[in-house]
């Protein structure tokens, strides 16, 4: 597909949030997808999604709760994720906004799942984190903020980097079965 004219990209990446907010999750996927294959670096395509501390505690088990929300690591080798070898998508287990492909996952052997790549780099939000001696970078869902585990520069090529994921902040989506609608606010 030909490049976006420059032209057309502040019509296109200037829809406002409450544009968003008013567009189905279908639509909203819909120009994400196009937006992906135009190479918009930028667009959002995807309401943010707030809800208070009770709603998560409602909507999540204790182990997500405390990896997705308190930024807490699982044990090792404690995911049945780290083990699937299936095709298909990894959505958040917070707010189900896909983050990872079977296309990019590996056997880092370090008993989390681990991709070489994000599904799309507008999916995901970064931060430096000082909670050991060294830093590290951590990285959670763009969309819910939930944390989702560490990045770091010794994983396989292409991009030598390993997405190091905690299991249970996944939801695996084999393919031929439908991702789940985004998780709305009021549900
Ligand atoms: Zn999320």
């Amino acid at each position: 597909m030909k490049p976006l004219d420059d032209t057309l990209i502040p019509q296109v990446a200037g829809l406002s949030r409450r544009n968003l907010l008013s567009m189905s999750v279908g639509s909203a996927l819909a120009l994400a997808m196009k937006a992906g294959t135009m190479g918009l670096a930028h667009a959002t395509a995807f309401n943010e999604l707030e809800v208070d501390d009770a709603t998560w505690r409602r909507w999540l088990s204790d182990k997500a709760y405390r990896v997705l929300r308190q930024e807490e690591t699982e044990r090792a080798f404690s995911s049945p994720l780290d083990k699937e070898t299936r095709t298909g998508t990894y959505v958040c287990a917070g707010c189900f906004l896909p983050l990872f492909s079977s296309d990019h996952k590996y056997n880092s052997r370090t008993g989390w799942p681990s991709f070489w790549q994000p599904i799309s780099d507008e999916n995901i939000g970064t931060k430096r984190d000082f909670k050991l001696i060294w830093p590290r970078t951590e990285y959670h869902c763009r969309r819910c903020k939930g944390h989702q585990g560490h990045v770091f520069n010794d994983g396989p090529e292409p991009t030598g980097q390993r997405w190091c994921n905690n299991g249970v902040a996944l939801e695996f989506i084999p393919e031929g079965q439908p991702l789940p609608p985004l998780r709305q606010a009021r549900s």
